[in-house]
């Protein structure tokens, strides 16, 4: 975080606030662990923080110390309003623009707190009187450890924190697998192990409580995999009825889309999730080297994300969505075969 970004955050946490914290719809484990990381940090400053999320998070991060206080804009859409009338200062974590809160983006653009983010997907946004960007970060985790670094309070790093962000950067970095994870990650990370950050427990929590009927869904997810060599290209998918039949649960689909990039010789994998409820198709798009999925879902997708981890959505139907995804692959040809 620059010197000029410090010195407003000091100013704007001189005097104990009212503060809401904010991640992105559907809070994955970096949205979750990056904002109560922020919330402990900030409680041991003496503030009230308070972390609302615009709808339910995954049932594997509900052991995350201090999960049972997050409030669901989903859930009750009054007490949210208030809490946001109330802040006086908003932190809006791991994401770039408001439109990826879903229903707060109206209640978030007409609130008169003050906002600051802290994000590290491209393209931010400047609502925020304080920006910390840096697309060459891990994790917004990770970018939490070094805010809290630059206002000096490593001191205060607690068990809560540390888990929190711990579960963040494992979560946002495939398990400290992805080329976004520096040395510096993993000197981030022993310090945070130094703090109380348990790291078996917190693997063993996240990647070893799968439900027999996710397996399932794996499995027909698997057998629903289509190859396209000559575009060094694997989709997925997964129809409503196909969800439905294995009792889908939000998150049960989580890191699905690896499994079609783990293909030899495959550099782009896309999994189509058809979501009837919102009526559209929802897509996770990944990549390896330089071929940027955030391009892909930002000119295609109403969508966006990192060079190689990005999301969207199409509103037509599963399979127009497939064959307007295969009619646009040739004009990724080259891109796809450097
Ligand atoms: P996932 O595929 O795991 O949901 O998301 C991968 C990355 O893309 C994450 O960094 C996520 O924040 C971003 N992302 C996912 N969906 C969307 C979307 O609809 N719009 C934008 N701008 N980013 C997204
Ligand atoms: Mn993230």
């Amino acid at each position: 975080m620059n010197s000029e970004t410090t010195t407003t955050v000091k100013n704007l946490l001189n005097t104990p606030k009212k503060i809401v914290i904010i991640g992105h719809k559907n809070p994955d484990g970096d949205a979750v662990g990056s904002c109560l990381g922020l919330y402990f940090f900030l409680k041991e400053l003496g503030h009230a923080p308070t972390v609302l999320m615009p709808n339910d998070f995954p049932s594997f991060l509900k052991w995350m110390p201090g999960c049972e206080t997050i409030q669901l804009y989903e859930k009750d859409q009054k007490a949210g309003n208030s809490l946001i009338d109330e802040a006086e200062l908003i932190f809006t974590l791991d994401f770039n623009h408001l439109s990826r809160v879903g229903d707060l983006q109206q209640p978030l653009e007409t609130s008169n707190a003050q906002f600051v983010m802290i994000d590290h997907h491209q393209q931010p946004d400047t609502y925020a009187v304080a920006t910390y960007s840096d697309t060459s970060m891990s994790s917004t985790a990770e970018m939490v450890y070094h805010f809290i670094k630059a206002l000096g309070g490593l001191e205060k790093l607690n068990p809560e924190i540390a888990t929190n962000l711990y579960t963040g950067i494992m979560t946002d970095t495939g398990s400290f697998r992805f080329p976004s994870t520096t040395a510096e990650t993993h000197r981030v990370i022993a310090q945070l192990m130094d703090a109380g950050a348990n790291n078996a427990e917190i693997h063993q929590n996240i990647y070893d409580t799968n439900s027999p009927d996710r397996m399932k869904l794996l499995g027909i997810a698997l057998n629903n995999l289509t190859i396209l060599p000559e575009y060094r290209t694997a989709y997925i998918t997964l129809t409503q009825q196909e969800l439905d039949s294995n009792n889908f649960k939000k998150g049960d689909t989580e890191g699905f889309v690896n499994y079609a990039l783990s293909i030899e010789g495959v550099i782009f994998a896309v999994i189509f999730i058809e979501n009837k409820q919102e009526n559209i198709v929802k897509m996770s798009l990944r990549s390896k080297g330089d071929f940027s999925v955030n391009e892909v879902a930002r000119t295609h997708y109403n969508g966006g994300g990192h060079i190689n981890a990005a999301g969207g959505r199409s509103s037509h139907s599963l399979n127009k969505t497939i064959t307007e995804f295969i009619s646009i692959l040739p004009s990724y040809k080259n891109a796809l075969n450097q």
